[in-house]
């Protein structure tokens, strides 16, 4: 084991943890990343999507050289009930070109590789390794113990980057156990399922080598707080489904139901028809948001990415919240060595330079979304009706004139939601969302 000091560890090699390390390696400190997996991103999950912006600020013109799916070129929402959907959509040929817009990845595949540049610009990433604990001295955090025989590591200071539910965040800023926002945890599952590359651009439409996305709402998740997605990687689906975990325990549904339910929907099924599953994977995501955020410095450490739930879910982004949280704090640490103060004022400068991000402040946008969803439920299950009930009469073709179908239309909608209902959600969805 390691005996040495080193000028930073770093806990957790996600996008994270990994961009601060490459940063904090590439300005010439001594860094040190601990990863409980075999290899980086052997434990992560995710959908998943990854934002071609915030992971070229760290690693330039990846996409030359990284292990990616296919470059995404259509997004697609989908608000479902049981037999129907109503769907919106983008797509443009300009996201299948260089910048980009995103791209479809196996986090498996991606975060080794962004493991081997952060080994490449020098630091040292030692996997199979739990960080169990924080080691303090006077207050301040000084190392850590892991799991290994005389595995306890010290430096002057410690990012930690371990993703949701981080006990050793708490840890290391003192905070009540009470802090872990479980009723705002979410938990996902998810398939990979394997059909032929043709298949895939067939069924999606797609161009050879390109990629879609849908997200779905509604039946997907049986009404409760959460959504299913569905995204196209070159010679497989990725097909999963997450919800509150607070509703799947007062509903007694397994999300392993949910993600059943969902591959035999109607518009569904045709789409992984004769597929075969590959990857059965879970994990849970941080869904508190900002009012939920710890504080992201102390004396000698910095929290980053899902360990300070910066997810926003919303809009589906998490890597790329972590990635730039990674990056700045790895900039801030770069600084504090400049000095060789790594108290907590030294270290503030982190939050304060978040602050005027998209991460702060995005978060900070949807502050109430979480609650307010978290109470109001029935929307999930209500608006894909309404959407349903609207459409259907609108796409049926009959003799009634269309004006009387107007008509029709808003009966049948009021007769689900009073004009009145109806224009409160919209005033509290445009406050929460707006
Ligand atoms: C089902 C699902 C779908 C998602 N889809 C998307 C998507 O499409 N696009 C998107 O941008 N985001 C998505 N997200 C969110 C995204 O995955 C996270 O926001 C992102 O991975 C956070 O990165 P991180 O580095 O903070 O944490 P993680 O990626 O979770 O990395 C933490 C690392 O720390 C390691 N670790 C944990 N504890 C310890 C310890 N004590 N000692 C040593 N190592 C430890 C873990 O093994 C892991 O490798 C999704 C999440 C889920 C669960």
């Amino acid at each position: 084991m390691v005996q040495e000091k080193f000028d930073v560890i770093v806990v957790g090699a996600g996008p994270a943890g990994l961009a601060a390390a490459y940063t904090m390696a590439k300005g010439g400190l001594k860094v040190i990343v601990f990863e409980r997996g075999e290899h980086p991103g052997s434990k992560n999950v995710m959908g998943g999507v990854l934002y071609r912006q915030a992971t070229e600020e760290v690693f330039p013109e990846f996409w030359k050289e990284a292990p990616l799916e296919r470059p995404v070129v259509e997004s697609n929402y989908w608000l479902m009930t049981k037999d129907s959907v109503t769907k919106y959509g983008y797509r443009t040929e300009e996201f299948a070109g260089e910048p980009y817009n995103a791209f479809t990845v196996f986090r498996s595949k991606f975060d080794r590789w962004m493991g081997r540049k952060v080994e490449e610009a020098g630091a040292l990433v030692i996997c199979e390794t739990v960080v169990e604990d924080i080691i303090k001295e006077d207050g301040k955090v000084v190392g850590v113990k892991t799991g290994r025989a005389n595995g306890d590591v010290y430096a002057d200071v410690v990012v930690i980057a371990e993703g949701v539910n981080s006990i050793l965040t708490q840890e290391a800023l003192g905070m009540q156990k009470k802090y872990l926002a479980w009723d705002y945890l979410a938990v996902a599952v998810k398939e990979v399922i394997a059909l032929p590359k043709g298949k895939i651009e067939d069924r999606f439409g797609l161009e050879d080598g390109q990629g879609a996305t849908i997200e779905m709402i509604g039946e997907a998740t049986q009404g409760m707080v959460g959504t299913a997605f569905i995204y196209t990687n070159r010679e497989s689906i990725s097909i999963g489904v997450g919800a509150l975990m607070s509703h799947l325990i007062n509903n007694k549904v397994n999300p392993n139901e949910l993600l059943e339910n969902l591959k035999a929907h109607p518009a569904v099924k045709p789409l992984i028809a004769g597929g075969e599953i590959k990857e059965y994977l879970g994990h849970m995501i941080p869904e508190g948001g900002y009012k939920a955020m710890p504080k992201l410095y102390g004396n000698g450490v910095l929290i980053v990415g899902d360990a300070a739930q910066m997810v926003n879910g919303i809009h589906r982004e998490g890597s790329n919240l972590a990635l730039i949280s990674g990056k700045i704090a790895g900039e801030v640490v770069i600084k504090a060595f400049e000095k060789g103060d790594f108290g907590s004022v030294t270290l503030a400068e982190y939050q304060a330079r978040l602050n005027d991000t998209f991460v702060i402040k995005d978060l900070q946008k949807y502050q109430h979304s979480s609650g307010y969803f978290e109470e109001h439920p029935e929307l999930f299950k209500l608006y894909p009706h309404l959407a349903s009930i609207a459409n259907k009469e609108f796409f049926t073709v009959d003799s009634i004139p269309k004006k009387e179908k107007q008509r029709i239309i808003m009966r049948k909608v009021f007769e689900k939601r009073s004009m009145r209902h109806l224009a409160k959600d919209l005033y509290k969805l445009w406050r929460v969302l707006g």
